[in-house]
């Protein structure tokens, strides 16, 4: 009945923030704690584990009906090379230097060509930017010998190119070819582990395992919505359980504060967002 009422309300971040979720410590993370915290619980059946990631699932897309992917670009080839440099750093910090750097270098053809020193002083604000410039030199020149400069549409493809993983691979595929992807970053594996979906650690395994929870036309929206509120409400440190809406589902629900008020403020608005 709670979970209808809560999901009437308007769409907003405010879900979260609302003290409405003050509730005592539910079954879940409480069983958890007998457990010994671990929230993956090894006896619940894979039917019970789908149904309440899809129930989870659900209310993450009320919570978050803005989520999207944060990095800006206008095609696939900016999409790739702003993963690329958001290693280590903020999509905040991506987004400001890829309107100069897309202006003067707008293709493969022209990054693979690029003045190092040129291209060094654009990347400098990211950090490691040394590191970055040869990544993304190597990218473009992989583009133009092997795929004539574009972007390739395929998992296959993409995961040869230098520097370009499952995960950089899986946003391109999401959000420039609306292939469906899990992106499995630092906030997505924490946030399914946090929930009890998955025990695994490596972030293959953790996208083998999510996959069969989720099902795969939602893959790219839900892998943004985690991964907001990963950025905005379960924070690595401070999670703030007493302001989730997931909290009545959520086995780890307690690792973060639980008092309305103090967890309230934990919650960072898109604007405050760190969009690591
Ligand atoms: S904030 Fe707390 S209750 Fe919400 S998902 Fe994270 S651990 Fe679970």
């Amino acid at each position: 009945m709670m979970a209808r009422a809560l999901s009437a309300d308007p769409p907003t971040l405010d879900r979260v923030s609302s003290p409405a979720y003050a509730r005592p410590v539910p079954p879940r993370a409480r069983r958890a704690a007998a457990r010994g915290g671990s929230p993956f619980d090894p006896q619940e059946t894979p039917l019970a584990r789908t149904r309440r990631a899809r129930r989870m699932a659900r209310e993450l897309a009320l919570i978050h009906p803005d989520a999207h992917c944060e990095l800006d670009f206008t095609n696939a080839f900016e999409l790739l090379v702003a993963t690329v440099l958001s290693a280590q750093t903020t999509d905040k910090m991506v987004n400001r230097v890829t309107p100069t750097l897309f202006a003067k270098y707008p293709d493969a053809q022209a990054l693979a060509g690029a003045d190092r020193a040129e291209l060094e002083e654009i990347l400098k604000p990211t950090g490691f930017f040394r590191a970055k410039a040869t990544s993304v030199l190597g990218l473009a020149q992989a583009l133009l010998e092997r795929f004539g400069g574009e972007v390739p549409g395929r998992m296959a493809d993409l995961v040869t190119l230098p520097g370009v993983g499952r995960k950089t691979a899986n946003v391109v595929l999401g959000n420039a070819f609306d292939v469906p992807g899990l992106t499995v970053d630092t906030h997505f594996g924490r946030l399914v582990r946090r929930f009890g979906w998955t025990a695994e650690e490596d972030p293959v395994k953790v996208e083998a395992e999510i996959a069969e929870l989720i099902p795969k036309r939602d893959w790219t929206m839900f892998s943004h919505r985690v991964i907001f509120h990963g950025r905005r409400v379960c924070h690595a440190k401070k999670a703030a359980c007493g302001a989730c809406g997931l909290a009545q589902w959520c086995p780890s629900y307690g690792i973060g504060p639980t008092d309305p008020e103090v967890a309230t403020k934990l919650v960072k608005t898109p604007a405050a967002s760190d969009t690591e």
